[in-house]
């Protein structure tokens, strides 16, 4: 049992409380609220923090254990290795504060369970398995002999190519074989991928509702990789639960998602992080970078105008902390949305309350400090709300809980 009084509470929705207590009983929080009315909780350790808040989700990572967005040598690094990276990559997400993660292609459904083995700590993932793409498309390595993607990195089990209905259907499948809590597709090109446009549509949207269809009846929801309008429009049309990125949104289709209840994902982060370190991808993305980066800034403010939800996520997929767009530096992405015009309040709910539901019907009782939710649970030594950046830096981020164990800070006291 732990005990935390705070200065101020930021629940994650709803207004900050000032001079706060937070219990934690197990794996839930059993009291959140005035210090005035807070329970004695004797048995618990105590803390003392100058803010208290719900542990940050990312709701748009990689565990792929690369070094370089050069995504075409990712075959040549053993498997093993790259795992062994992922380690590393998960502390460095607690001690940055992030309890949560919604990884959209990667090897988070294995990270996953070393985490509930107890093995590895980590924040809680929900793994998609493999990016599904079109050939030719986002997911794609063009410069490969196309067997070996079906073969050798199809069975690596980061990237799946699907042509046609029944394949897409076999390839939703098979992410859920392997856990999935959420099935990624790609229906625009992409930045990182050789020879595709990022504004150019990749699948139909019979292939799209295919997919769609096969998530639905096992209760999981469809994540959009999109830059391009017509990819939008078609992953919305076939039901997708969130678009990510959505460089190319303007007003019908900020309409569009607004009715449907689609979530926007934008991951400022990546296109921030590499157009300051364009060394680390090659020439063909650092190009498809620059054109894309001004209207993709222009699109998240208009999302946000038009009142389309937004959660936030990174497209953080690097190992080593002193490399652009790595793990660890996910809290930099709430202060790029309140540079695109979100209050700090809005971009804290934006990565704590809103994100649990870009699982859909896989939502976790997450992201808010309230009795009954999950004790992901962090502390800082400086208010966001009077600067966003402290979120950015993991210095500031003083305690860390998941599921009501402590895994970064001490200074508890037994009472
Ligand atoms: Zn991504």
């Amino acid at each position: 049992m732990h005990r935390i009084e705070a200065e101020r509470m930021i629940p994650g929705r709803g207004e900050p409380i000032t001079g706060a207590v937070v219990v934690m009983d197990g794996a839930t929080i059993s009291y959140a609220g005035p210090a005035a009315s807070a329970p004695q909780a004797p048995a618990a350790v105590r803390h003392r923090a100058q803010v208290v808040m719900p542990g940050l989700w990312d709701c748009h990572g990689h565990f792929l254990g690369v070094r370089t967005l050069d995504l075409a040598r990712m075959p040549m690094e053993p498997l093993a290795l790259r795992a062994a990276r992922c380690a590393a990559d998960l502390r460095n997400a607690l001690d940055a504060g992030v309890t949560s993660v919604r990884e959209v292609g990667g090897f988070g459904v294995h990270l996953a369970r070393a985490v509930t083995e107890g093995v590895l700590d980590g924040p809680t993932i929900y793994g998609a398995g493999a990016i599904i793409s079109t050939t030719g498309g986002h997911g794609d390595l063009h410069s490969y002999p196309l067997d070996w993607m079906d073969g050798h990195v199809r069975a690596e089990g980061t990237q799946c190519l699907a042509d046609g209905v029944p394949s897409c259907q076999r390839a939703a499948r098979e992410q859920l074989r392997k856990g999935a809590r959420i099935i990624k597709v790609c229906a625009s090109g992409g930045v990182t991928s050789e020879l595709d446009d990022p504004v150019h549509q990749q699948f139909t949207v019979a292939e799209l509702r295919a997919i769609v269809e096969v998530a639905a009846m096992a209760e999981r929801s469809v994540a959009a990789h999109c830059h391009g309008k017509p990819g939008i429009m078609a992953a919305l049309e076939a039901g997708v639960h969130t678009i990510e990125h959505g460089t190319y949104l303007d007003e019908e289709c900020c309409d569009a998602m607004a009715e449907s209840g689609a979530i926007l994902v934008p991951t400022r982060t990546i296109i921030e992080e590499m157009l300051a370190a364009t060394q680390y991808m090659p020439d063909y993305a650092s190009a498809k970078l620059r054109v894309v980066a001004g209207t993709h800034a222009e699109a998240v403010a208009r999302a946000r105008e038009h009142g389309v939800t937004i959660a936030v996520g990174t497209d953080i997929a690097m190992t080593g902390m002193e490399l652009p767009n790595s793990w660890g530096r996910n809290g930099r992405e709430l202060a790029h949305m309140v540079t695109l015009g979100l209050t700090p309040l809005e971009a804290i709910e934006a990565a704590t309350a809103t994100a649990p539901s870009t699982l859909g019907a896989q939502a976790p009782r997450s992201g808010v400090l309230e009795a009954g939710y999950d004790a992901d649970v962090i502390t800082l030594d400086a208010d966001p709300l009077d600067d966003i950046t402290v979120l950015a830096d993991p210095a500031h981020v003083t305690g860390v809980w998941t599921r009501g164990r402590q895994v970064k800070g001490g200074g508890g006291k037994a009472a």
